[in-house]
């Protein structure tokens, strides 16, 4: 008989204690994650930067990834956006009675490969189980520190007509596989999740130069959310060459079926970077060199005009505004 996640795996006793054991200490181990009822965590001098998010990803397992993977990688994104080396994480557990062990052990080992890739470690973690049909499946939260490194300032509301727009890969794969995954089109595509941790991504850009305004990882809203936001905080236009945004053809080919715009396709391993231009082919060029960012591209331009707007440049040389980020995004994708 398939072993299950019973209420008493999460009745604080014995099974409790098996379950953590098994399951989760076995994937998680380090120094620092003890039974104690807090991690004790050295303090480095400088700032840090703290985040957190939840998880509740439907379907749980997709191609490229599952919601294991996509917790490490949602928190640690996020600090590398904020120029923080990530370090520490914590993740906490909402299981439904009856949930799969094994899918569960498949999760764990997800989140300890790919908290191995991004450099960081768990230390503290919780774990609830609730009945039947209270949760689907399962839900995880993770928060996460990182220390933000030396000469490194990065904020929506820093940038300046004049910056360059990259992005770290092509466009909207996380958004499209969990569509196709869902079953609910009829459609068959071969695209896989882009879900990766980037810090190496951001060292990388680092490397080149600090001289990096914004940067900012797109996930729900897709990088058409991410531009918006980021030219109503700066006050500035933003200007898009469409022919430059990389797509891949699958993407394309669902976003033309289904009527789609591939930038508000969640990602969950792209970033969005401003810089100025002068530093752009160079961060580019770093970027290309790394498997999560080989793709990387220049797609368009700040603006002083238009502020607040964004402006995509067809291949015919026609300009149109990219339609504001609508309310109707796809539900449950991270
Ligand atoms: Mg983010």
């Amino acid at each position: 008989m398939e072993k299950t996640v019973t209420l008493a795996h999460g009745a604080g006793g014995k099974q409790t204690n098996e379950l953590i054991d098994q399951v989760f200490k076995a994937h998680f181990a380090n120094p620092e994650l003890t039974s104690d009822d807090a991690a004790v965590l050295p303090v480095e001098a400088g700032k840090i930067a703290f985040t957190t998010d939840g998880f509740i990803v439907s379907p749980q397992e997709f191609p490229g990834g599952n919601i294991g993977k996509l917790s490490i990688c949602g928190t640690v994104n996020d600090l590398s956006c904020m120029g923080a080396k990530p370090k520490y994480l914590s993740c906490a557990f909402v299981i439904e009675e009856g949930y799969s062990m094994e899918k569960l052990e498949k999760i764990a080992a997800a989140m300890e490969e790919t908290a191995a890739k991004a450099g960081v470690k768990i230390v503290a973690g919780d774990t609830k189980v609730a009945g039947r049909g209270q949760v689907d499946g399962v839900f995880i939260t993770t928060t996460g520190i990182g220390v933000i490194q030396e000469g490194a300032q990065t904020s929506g509301f820093l940038a300046k007509p004049g910056d360059a727009i990259i992005v770290s890969g092509d466009v909207g794969r996380h958004g499209c596989t969990i569509l196709l995954a869902r079953e609910d089109f009829g459609i068959e595509a071969e695209v896989t999740s882009d879900c990766a941790p980037l810090w190496e991504c951001v060292e990388a850009m680092f490397d080149v130069t600090k001289d990096i305004h914004v940067i900012r990882d797109a996930t729900r809203g897709g990088v058409g959310t991410v531009l918006y936001e980021i030219a109503e905080q700066s006050q500035v236009g933003i200007r898009l060459m469409q022919d430059q945004i990389p797509v891949q053809d699958a993407v394309k080919g669902v976003c033309g079926m289904l009527g789609l715009e591939p930038l508000y396709l969640a990602c969950e391993g792209r970033l969005v970077i401003f810089a100025p231009k002068e530093k752009a082919e160079g961060i580019v060029e770093a970027l290309r060199k790394l498997e999560p960012s080989k793709d990387a591209a220049i797609i368009g331009e700040v603006t002083e005009e238009m502020p607040g707007r964004v402006v995509v440049t067809t291949p015919i040389g026609a300009q149109t505004l990219l339609p504001p980020p609508g309310g109707e995004l796809l539900p449950r994708i991270c």
